[in-house]
């Protein structure tokens, strides 16, 4: 397992991560909801928002950067929202995690390796 879960914007490149949390903006159409803060570690799906609000189960929430308010929906799998964890300087996966609310499934992509943490039994490729 990796000792540090650094995450990155696809777009800008900034640093997600904000103290022990990854931060990211939550959009409702054009606006700004929310900020959802979540816990970095694959597997783990604590997260607060500020300010805070329930999401209805099942709806699709659009995550956006935080510093250059991009889209991160995947043009790949629609479904999911992608960041790029970082564990090195040398090696970068492409993590999409499920953008439906109370939806737990994150999936860690490499180039030729999908490595799967998932608590429903959907299966995404
Ligand atoms: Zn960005």
């Amino acid at each position: 397992m990796f000792l540090t879960f650094k995450y990155y914007c696809p777009k800008c490149r900034v640093l997600l991560n904000k103290s022990q949390y990854v931060e990211l903006l939550v959009f409702a159409e054009e606006d700004c909801i929310t900020k959802i803060r979540f816990n970095p570690k694959p597997g783990a799906y604590d997260y607060t928002c500020d300010p805070p609000i329930e999401f209805d189960k099942g709806r699709k929430l659009n995550f956006h950067c935080t510093d250059c308010k991009t889209d991160l929906q995947s043009p790949q799998f629609p479904d999911f929202a992608s960041i790029i964890m970082k564990p090195s300087e040398q090696i970068s996966f492409e993590v999409l995690f499920d953008r439906t609310a109370g939806q737990h499934a994150t999936y860690v992509m490499t180039e030729d390796m999908v490595e799967r943490d998932a608590s429903h039994p959907q299966d995404l490729l």
